[in-house]
């Protein structure tokens, strides 16, 4: 209160009309009586003066007290003239020495004195200095902090009587945040750049984005954005609050880092202000390693591992691709599809790694004769295939065709072993063959099936038959499936007979599909069918089966004979079926003979003499088949204890003119007889070559003479009806 006295004291004489009151006085007084009512009237005016200006005071302090801000008035010497209270909140520790009067640079002594202001603790003088000569010279703002803690800024102004107008405002909420961001900021693992809105001069940078960067801070405060950007095609960066901004996101950009690498980036930014500039808080991802792996994705979903050639996807990208060129400005396509002949061999006798080896050192090759706008792929396994753009004529493409053949079948070297492979090619040509990928490719494909078929190291133009060909195998593998699961396919048996006793020795199962639609099915037409498809896995279990069943109700004497597919040998456990088969049957092994031909041995496989070793030594007989259409080499003879040899029909038929084929039978008899093997000839249609055999001593024969194969249930007839009639 007495504060409010005091000023009212002070401002009553410093107004102008208390001052002109002051000097009319003595004049009045002069007029006597009149004088005396002039002063009474004086002092009336007087006093209405003072009142007035009292509440006009009174109502400028309530103003005052009503902002947010604390305000004091200093006159030309530095002494307070009015504050408010905000002003004497903020300043409570002083508020004590705040008097009109007074002057401020004392108060601040004293508070320096006493350690209000923390940061002139150690250097009094030279804070105070400062603090005065700005008071002296307002210019602006600066801030202030107090011994508890609060940021203060103050705001000082001359006012038009050459006194200070101060503004007191409490900042330490906002110093707070400040400081709260620094950390968010300079602590950050996420390299962070504060960038001025409108020329992206960098402002501020974090420690991550020093360490990321490698730049030194000096360097890059001296930088903009756009220098650490690699190259012109940067993506348009937007000012975050604009509608651009949303454009922004997802987008990346590259940025060089000191060493001269880039790194791509994704950033993340926010609207600020710097030191009251306008300015963007920007935080870089390195998305680098992402972006990287993102490619390794696509690349593998559209590459082979292990050749890094085009995939399948890829190939019919491309094949889309040029098809759609040649539908705009002309020209052909050829499709070549491309099989390693004796891959598998290859794998199975050196190994996995071997056999990758191999296809790496064949896909080089491939890419050797491939021009820039062809392209080369791997399909899986063994199977490649390329695709020749601008073709003009079908010569092009078997020269084409005839190169790529020649490359495969160059020999190899690898890891020391000289090998040498050869290749299949089958092409379909667009326009022509085919307008659209999947049916090119499938052409070609048919093309290179009938290139293997025809031989090593041919190639194949598709052909419109080929297709019918395909769909009428196709149809048989649908039928025969459905013809093993319903039980449509039966036995039929002929028997090899004793030349010299004119006994049936044996029984062979021949396997017969009589056709709902077709007719009776050929095995030599449906079993490579079987074989292609697996199939042959649950048909060879059924003869197995099934032959033992039957022939377990025959006499004693009879044995059956069944033929095996090498592939029976490869997949699944064939000793165990046939144990099982046996078993379940009741016939002893020693009534089961069990025919392969020369192709098994060929590949020389340890598993498949053991095998063989092992149903031997069950009791079973092991006969060779066809013998003398195949390698016929004498070593196969050698290499297992065989119990029979089978001579081929072909030698048999028509004995008596063909010379030649008598040697053969005669050798093969006598290498039997020495080696203990029982000789049949296969194919026996006349009496003649009947004769022909028993003079040459061949032991049994098998053929139309004696019976055709004939359905089980006339099995029993027949050896009754037969026997004396064979004899
Ligand atoms: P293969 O094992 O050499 O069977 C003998 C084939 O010669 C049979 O043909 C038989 O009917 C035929 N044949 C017998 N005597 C004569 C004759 O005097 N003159 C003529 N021209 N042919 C005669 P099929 O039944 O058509 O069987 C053909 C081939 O199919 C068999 O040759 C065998 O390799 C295979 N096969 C038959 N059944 C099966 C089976 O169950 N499993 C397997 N894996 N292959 C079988
Ligand atoms: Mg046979
Ligand atoms: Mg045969």
């Amino acid at each position: 209160m007495s504060r409010l006295r005091a000023e009212r004291l002070q401002k009553s004489k410093n107004t102008p009309r208390g001052r002109k009151r002051a000097n009319g006085a003595p004049q009045s007084a002069a007029n006597g009586h009149d004088g005396a009512a002039a002063l009474a009237l004086a002092r009336r005016e007087t006093r209405t003066a003072i009142a007035n200006a009292d509440a006009a005071h009174a109502r400028l302090r309530d103003a005052l007290d009503i902002l947010p801000q604390g305000i004091v008035f200093l006159d030309a010497e530095g002494r307070y003239i009015l504050w408010n209270q905000q002003y004497a909140d903020i300043y409570k520790r002083s508020a004590d020495l705040f008097h009109p009067g007074a002057k401020l640079a004392d108060t601040l002594r004293i508070g320096v004195a006493r350690g209000d202001y923390p940061e002139a603790i150690g250097r009094e003088e030279e804070w105070l200095e400062q603090r005065l000569s700005l008071l002296a010279n307002p210019r602006g703002r600066h801030e202030q902090r107090l011994s508890d803690g609060r940021w203060i800024m103050i705001e000082e102004r001359r006012t038009s009587d050459g006194g200070v107008i101060g503004l007191r405002v409490d900042i330490s909420e906002m110093k707070q945040r400040e400081a709260s961001f620094r950390l968010l900021f300079d602590g950050n693992p996420v390299p962070m750049f504060v960038c001025a809105l409108d020329d992206r001069r960098i402002l501020a940078v974090n420690d991550a984005a020093i360490g990321h960067y490698g730049y030194d801070r000096p360097k890059l405060l001296t930088m903009r954005l756009h220098d650490i950007q690699e190259g012109d095609d940067q993506p348009e960066f937007h000012d975050p609050d604009s509608e651009g901004a949303k454009q922004d996101a997802g987008k990346t950009w590259r940025h060089r880092k000191a060493d001269g690498s880039t790194i791509d980036v994704a950033i993340f930014s926010r609207r600020l202000a710097h030191n009251d500039i306008p300015a963007v808080l920007i935080a870089a991802m390195d998305i680098t390693e992402r972006k990287r792996a993102e490619a390794r994705v696509a690349f593998m979903a559209h590459h082979d591992a292990l050749t890094a050639l085009p995939n399948r996807v890829l190939l019919r990208l491309r094949m889309e691709e040029m098809l759609a060129r040649v539908q705009r400005n002309g020209g052909g396509v050829a499709a070549l599809c491309i099989d390693l002949d004796g891959f598998k061999s290859v794998n199975d006798a050196l190994g996995h790694s071997f056999g990758d080896l191999l296809l790496q050192t064949v896909s080089k090759r491939l890419q050797s004769v491939a021009r820039e706008q062809d392209c080369v792929a791997r399909l899986g396994g063994d199977e490649f295939a390329m695709l020749q753009s601008d073709v003009t004529a079908p010569e092009q493409v078997s020269a084409f065709a005839q190169r790529l053949l020649a490359v495969i079948s160059e020999p190899y070297d690898l890891n020391g072993h000289q090998i040498s492979i050869a290749g299949s090619v089958g092409i379909a040509l667009a326009p022509g063959d085919a307008n659209d990928a999947d049916r090119l490719l499938k052409s070609a494909d048919m093309a290179l099936y009938r290139a293997k078929a025809d031989g090593r190291g041919t190639f194949r133009f598709f052909e419109p038959d080929m297709d019918a060909r395909v769909q009428a195998r196709h149809r048989l593998e649908v039928d025969l499936r459905a013809a093993l699961q319903s039980g449509g396919l039966e036995l039929h048996y002929q028997p090899l007979v004793d030349l010299r006793s004119g006994e049936v020795t044996a029984f062979e199962a021949l396997i017969r599909w009589p056709h709902p639609e077709r007719g009776m099915i050929p095995p030599i037409e449906f079993i490579p069918v079987a074989e292609e498809t697996g199939l042959i896995a649950p048909l060879g279990a059924f003869v197995l089966r099934q032959a033992c069943a039957d022939a377990a109700r025959w006499p004693r004497n009879v044995k059956v004979a069944i033929n095996l597919s090498p592939l029976q040998f490869r997949h699944g456990n064939l000793l165990v079926q046939v144990m099982d088969a046996l078993k379940v049957s009741g016939l002893s092994a020693q009534r089961l003979e069990l025919e392969i031909t020369e192709t098994l041995l060929l590949e020389k496989s340890e598993h498949i003499l053991a095998t063989l070793h092992a149903l031997r030594a069950l009791g079973v007989r092991i006969s060779m088949d066809d013998f003398g259409t195949g390698y016929s080499s004498l070593s196969y003879l050698r290499s297992f204890p065989f119990d029979k040899i089978k001579i081929d029909r072909s030698f048999v038929h028509d004995l008596e003119a063909n010379a030649d084929s008598q040697a053969i039978v005669r050798a093969i008899v006598s290498l039997g007889a020495s080696l203990g093997i029982t000789i049949t000839a296969e194919g026996v249609e006349t009496e003649s070559d009947l004769a022909q055999l028993r003079a040459e001593g061949c032991n049994e024969g098998q053929g139309y003479l004696f019976s055709k194969a004939r359905p089980a249930k006339d099995i029993f007839q027949f050896l009754t009806t037969k026997r004396t009639k064979v004899a």
